[in-house]
């Protein structure tokens, strides 16, 4: 690196350290450009991508049907509102309804409003056709979950730094242990309305629940007439090696939420997806986005999900991601705790007398991958599902490096 280009960097660290608000600890590095698996910095570095923006770029950077249908949709019309109709939003729905077998999709942006949208749904359901009283409904949801940001959703979160100074919270939560299904059916009583959860926590550590949890908690619901909610916003859309992750059980869920790759790594995109039961609750008026559903988020999304389809991206991940993994476990390392994971959703958990997961990260980013930690002691391994077998072979070499003695 020379020293002009030292202080380019270093220009933009300070820069953005004074202008942003200091709520991320991103690694120091500067992207300026990616393609596929790959990002390069201001200074021309490349990097393998693997983390793709925590599974948002499931068909890699700038795939080009995705930024072709984006930019074809550009010089069309990007927005109406839902004042208006749009010929984009019809063919989206009906693709996505089609792909993940439900009747009807409500289209938003973000995982978090997917996730208030499903919560809002189940909540009125519950009223309107279970029958609960006035305001007793109640969503089991698990420790330690991760649903988004917003007031309500890190109000029944179990981690602490995510609620500190954000009070007072929604009601109407109650916690469980992760996997657990006899606390499940103990927590269930009559104002019940819902279940929520991840079928493989992602930030959260990367954690599989013990084999039977989702089918075991499936039946519980069907038999109590609680709704199923399964926040597939980052284990779905082909990222553990099945479409959606709650097919390794062949549970179908009542309410389904995806978010992240549907909008391909250019847009966001998200959407709650159910049967009518269900989505009929909804009338004009109750709810809503300025955005969502608007005519490029719908072309782009539409376009991600043909990706996600055509290039057979649940079967590359289940292949790569199970040889990875096998690699991982294989490799004798002194600082590797577990491998642990499903597809090409892989957390490597660092022992903690080798200390946090971060070094490590820190180490990788010197060799030319990008990871990135998630709870402390954890490595996430998630690169974009159409990556190559021979750009997988390099995030190998350089993982054991780092993780050798
Ligand atoms: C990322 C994520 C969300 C929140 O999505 P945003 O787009 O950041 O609001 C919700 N649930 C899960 C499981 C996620 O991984």
């Amino acid at each position: 690196m020379t020293q002009a280009t030292m202080s380019r960097v270093e220009a933009f660290l300070t820069e953005v350290d004074r202008y942003s608000a200091h709520n991320y600890h991103p690694l120091p590095v500067v992207l300026e450009g990616g393609e596929g698996s790959w990002v390069w910095d201001v200074d021309g570095n490349r990097y393998l991508d693997m983390l793709s923006a925590y599974s948002a770029l499931n068909q890699g950077h700038r795939h080009p049907s995705i930024i072709g249908a984006a930019l074809s949709q550009m010089q069309k019309l990007t927005l109406t509102s839902r004042a208006f109709h749009n010929d984009q939003m019809g063919p989206f729905l009906s693709a996505l309804c089609e792909v993940t077998g439900f009747e009807k999709a409500l289209p938003m942006n973000t995982g978090a409003e997917a996730v208030e949208t499903a919560i809002k749904m189940v909540r009125k359901w519950g009223y309107k056709i279970k029958g609960v009283p006035e305001d007793r409904a109640e969503i089991i949801v698990c420790e330690n979950n991760f649903h988004g940001r917003t007031t309500t959703i890190v109000g029944f979160s179990s981690e602490d730094q995510y609620k500190d100074g954000f009070g007072p919270f929604t009601p109407g939560f109650v916690e469980i242990p992760y996997g657990n299904s006899e606390a499940l059916e103990a927590a269930i009583n009559q104002n019940t309305v819902g279940f929520l959860v991840e079928p493989l926590q992602g930030e959260g550590g990367v954690v599989v629940p013990p084999p039977g949890f989702l089918s075991t908690a499936r039946e519980l619901c069907t038999a109590n007439r609680v709704a199923f909610m399964a926040d597939e916003i980052q284990t779905g859309l082909g990222r553990t090696g099945r479409m959606f992750c709650c097919d390794w059980e062949s549970v179908r869920p009542d309410v389904q939420i995806v978010g992240k790759a549907l909008g391909g790594g250019v847009y966001p995109v998200s959407a709650t997806i159910a049967d009518a039961e269900f989505m009929d609750v909804f009338d004009p008026g109750d709810h809503g986005s300025t955005f969502g559903g608007n005519p490029l988020g719908a072309a782009v999304g539409l376009a991600s999900l043909n990706v996600i389809v055509d290039e057979k991206l649940p079967e590359r991940s289940d292949q790569l991601g199970s040889w990875f993994m096998d690699q991982l476990r294989e490799f004798e390392s002194p600082h590797i705790k577990e491998v642990r994971g499903k597809g090409l959703m892989i957390g490597v958990v660092i022992k903690e007398s080798s200390g946090v997961a971060r070094p490590f990260c820190e180490a990788l980013h010197a060799r030319g991958i990008l990871a990135k930690e998630t709870h402390h002691q954890v490595i996430r391994f998630a690169p974009p599902l159409t990556i190559n077998k021979e750009d997988l072979r390099f995030a190998l070499s350089q993982a054991k490096e780092v993780l050798s003695a």
